[in-house]
């Protein structure tokens, strides 16, 4: 029994981190049988980080630490539950794993937070159990998980397709962005965003008027494979920040106040409402940050950069 079998872990604890993502580009098509629509998206992991341990303990429980945990489900809905419960089962393990995840990343914001989790998750039970699988083994299981798992998973700049699963490295993606994270009060959920989006199609098709879209992401690509954020800037794209802004109207002003203190853009990230804003360098980023924080449009803000490593058990602790 691989449980039985100290040299195949020996440990009986695992700490993994894993980042949160943005797009830089999301283009939304249809709805599919499914119900999940089908993407063109343009992933980045930024340095904003879910610390997750897995323990083998005398039960199955789950706590969260940091900000905002008390929104997290500590049941086995959780993505991080799901994660360790869906390895420990394709290994016949028996052990009760405790798991404990300490929050990087805003809660329903759009950042794929606990997205994070499951992808950490992963990385930890597999280590724990001794189970060796490789990072494509991992991301298919991630994918049965949730649409941004996988990219949680590798990390880096990524083309993802499908429902955001499907995913390509964009080697050439070096040009690195100083971004603030400008959270707002309260959540959105992600289903609620995309049927908004639907509707909003809907409602302007049937006055004969088309909804813009964000096109393609090849002018962003080639952008990226530079280094300059200014050309990068203008080629940010997110089809949900229509609906985004159409449920919580108040975002404008918090995506006008990034400009108007300095930002190349601002946007809202994924399915929101945490509010990017994109900087020419890490100074400006702080300038901006500053400016916004005294005019009570945010909740936090804060400085992070990209790209990112994906997934992984760091080799020192992350937090003291
Ligand atoms: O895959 P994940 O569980 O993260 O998706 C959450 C929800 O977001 C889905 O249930 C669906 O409503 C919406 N979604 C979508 N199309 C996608 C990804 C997510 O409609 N490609």
């Amino acid at each position: 029994m691989l449980r039985d079998d100290p040299t195949l872990s020996g440990a009986r604890a695992v700490t993994a981190v894993a980042p949160a993502k943005i797009n830089l580009h999301l283009a939304v098509g249809r709805a599919r049988a499914d119900g999940f629509h089908e993407l063109v998206t343009v992933y980045r992991a930024v340095d904003l980080w879910e610390e997750v341990t897995v323990a083998v303990s005398d039960d199955d429980e789950l706590t969260v630490s940091g900000p905002d945990a008390t929104q997290v489900p500590t049941d086995r809905s959780n993505l991080a539950a799901r994660a360790v419960d869906l390895l420990r089962e394709e290994a016949g393990a028996r052990e009760r794993l405790a798991v404990h995840i300490h929050k990087g990343v805003p809660v329903a914001g759009g950042m794929a937070g606990g997205s994070a989790d499951a992808a950490a998750a992963l990385v930890a039970t597999d280590r724990l159990l001794g189970l060796g699988l490789g990072r494509a083994e991992l991301e298919e299981r991630a994918a049965r998980l949730g649409s941004d798992i996988p990219f949680c998973v590798r990390g880096g700049t990524a083309l993802g397709t499908g429902r955001g699963e499907e995913l390509a490295t964009l080697l050439h993606a070096r040009a690195e962005q100083h971004i603030v994270v400008a959270t707002i009060a309260g959540g959105l959920s992600t289903p609620a965003v995309y049927a908004e989006l639907d509707r909003l199609r809907e409602q302007r098709a049937a006055e004969g008027r088309d909804l813009p879209r964000v096109g393609s992401a090849d002018p962003l690509i080639r952008a990226l494979a530079g280094d300059d954020p200014r050309a990068v800037a203008p080629r940010l794209g997110n089809d949900l920040q229509a609906a985004a802004l159409s449920l919580l109207p108040a975002l404008r002003r918090t995506l006008r106040a990034g400009e108007e203190a300095g930002a190349l853009r601002a946007m809202v990230s994924g399915s929101g409402p945490t509010c990017l804003f994109f900087c020419a360098d890490h100074d400006s980023a702080l300038a901006v940050a500053t400016e916004v924080s005294e005019l009570g449009v945010a909740r936090e803000l804060r400085i992070t950069r990209g790209p990112v490593s994906g997934a992984h058990i760091p080799d020192t602790p992350t937090r003291k």
